[in-house]
């Protein structure tokens, strides 16, 4: 029996991955323990026919050096983002490139009027806030050695632009990029967002992403951990004594530990370890979460017009959309492409309750209300019918009472009869004869 010591690591997200492969390295015993059936987290992805898809995280800043650095010693190649971006804006699109010469500003400059960078005011704030960006530069930036801390105020990010005095259509610019992954902005802190404004808004030319899309980065990590990743294994519990912890409480019982790595949501940590000390709960307690909903699906066509690789909707609660294909051809079948729709936490309140196939029907139809100029947005189609219970018996007695309800309408279909072929042309043939005979009557 192995005298090393053993190491349960919790949550198998970039952070659980990370820790249990640095243990490995470092000579010691880890044991991961995923409480879903997949690994990845947040930066999790998923391969279906041909497809493979992220569900979390799409790209890294240039300075996020600890990860290059994993990507390199793992050998997962990274690719350089190309984000021409398809701005929706007063009933008008607008297109920018990201500004890396004369000849993309000058590109760019119908769009810059578009989204108010361009107006007396709008240019006076952006001055004013790539100048507070620029004196804060060392402190706001997503480097493993960020001084983030340092910065950290109460004020929130939507305060931060009333003091910048940030006129109204400027703010909805700079919320439509921020709302593709953070719903509203505006009850950010102002310091982590103006980092994210520094690192990704105004660096938009020095994104990255795996090759293959950051999912593979955790699905390389799985791959080195080999046995020591456990899925379907949730930790019911941590068992802390003393102010040490002995071990944790899964279904299967009491693991013993040596030590123990939390690697999963602050929320979720609370959850697990009621006993933690006053002091860590209370800092854990000021963690939070937006939330959102995206809906991913595969296509045999490019749903965006061509170059485009994201429409936003600033101010609006129209799905952001991304053709994840324009950056990462590999993630699909060859000719085929992956569209990505994503709502913040406004529009996905009201989404919640509803079932998938609903969820992405609402989607595409407020998709479809603005798509973007030479788009080919799928429609949601009707597949086969489920014939749920009780719909027979609703639809056939509707059918029977349609003409003391209706005078010369009737409904056709195959949901009409038996949802089969020979059920819509049944119920066509019938509702003709029905409709011949009230004519001629
Ligand atoms: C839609 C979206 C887009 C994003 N885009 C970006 C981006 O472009 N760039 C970027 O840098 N970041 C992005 N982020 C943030 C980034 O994905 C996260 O910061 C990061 O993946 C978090 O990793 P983590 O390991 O800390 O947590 P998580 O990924 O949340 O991992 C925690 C894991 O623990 C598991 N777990 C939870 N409870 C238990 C339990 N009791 N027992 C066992 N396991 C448990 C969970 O199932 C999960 O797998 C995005 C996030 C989202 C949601």
């Amino acid at each position: 029996m192995s005298t090393q010591p053993r190491v349960i690591v919790i949550g198998g997200g970039a952070s659980g991955l990370s820790a249990a492969y640095t243990l490995m390295k470092r000579g010691l015993r880890p044991l991961l323990l995923e409480a879903t059936d997949q690994i990845g987290g947040r930066m999790g992805g998923d391969r279906i026919d041909g497809f493979s898809t992220d569900k979390g995280a799409d790209f890294f800043p240039g300075s996020y050096d600890t990860t290059f650095r994993l990507c390199e010693e793992l050998d997962v190649p990274l690719r350089r983002l190309s984000m021409d971006i398809g701005w929706h804006r007063c009933g008008r699109w607008a297109v920018t490139t990201p500004i890396t010469s004369a000849g993309t500003l000058l590109r760019n400059i119908r769009a810059a009027r578009t989204l108010d960078l361009q107006s007396l005011q709008g240019t006076w704030a952006i001055l004013k806030l790539v100048r507070s960006l620029k004196a804060d530069a060392k402190y706001l930036n997503y480097a493993s050695s960020h001084r983030i801390a340092e910065m950290d105020t109460d004020e929130t990010y939507g305060a931060y632009l009333d003091r910048l005095g940030v006129p109204e259509p400027l703010r909805l610019t700079l919320d439509g990029f921020l709302g593709l992954t953070m719903g509203n902005p505006e009850e950010f802190g102002s310091t982590w967002i103006r980092a994210f404004l520094a690192e990704v808004l105004f660096k938009p030319d020095k994104l990255f992403t795996p090759v293959g899309g950051c999912s593979h980065l955790t699905e390389v990590l799985a791959d080195r951990l080999g046995g020591t990743v456990h899925v379907s294994t949730p930790v019911r519990r941590v068992v802390i004594e003393n102010g040490k912890a002995t071990g944790v409480v899964t279904d299967d019982g009491f693991m013993e530990a040596d030590a123990i790595i939390s690697s999963i949501p602050a929320t979720k940590a609370l959850a697990i370890m009621p006993d933690l000390p006053e002091r860590i709960r209370d800092a854990l307690d000021r963690v939070q979460y937006s939330f959102g909903i995206r809906v991913v699906m595969g296509l045999d066509h490019p749903p965006l017009p061509p170059g485009w690789s994201v429409a936003l909707y600033p101010g609006d609660d129209t799905p952001s959309l991304m053709d994840r294909t324009v950056n990462l051809p590999e993630c699909a079948p060859s000719g085929k492409s992956l569209l990505d729709l994503w709502v913040g936490e406004r529009r996905a309140k009201d989404l919640m309750t509803l079932d998938d196939e609903a969820v992405v029907r609402a989607l595409l139809a407020d998709a479809h209300r603005n798509a973007p100029p030479g788009s080919t947005l799928p429609q949601y189609e009707e597949a086969v019918c489920k014939g749920l219970p009780g719909m027979f018996t609703a639809i056939n007695q509707m059918r029977q009472n349609i003409g003391s309800d209706l005078l010369n309408l009737r409904i056709a279909g195959d949901f009409m009869r038996a949802p089969i072929v020979n059920g819509a042309i049944t119920s066509g043939i019938e509702t003709a004869n029905e409709v011949a005979d009230f004519l001629e009557a």
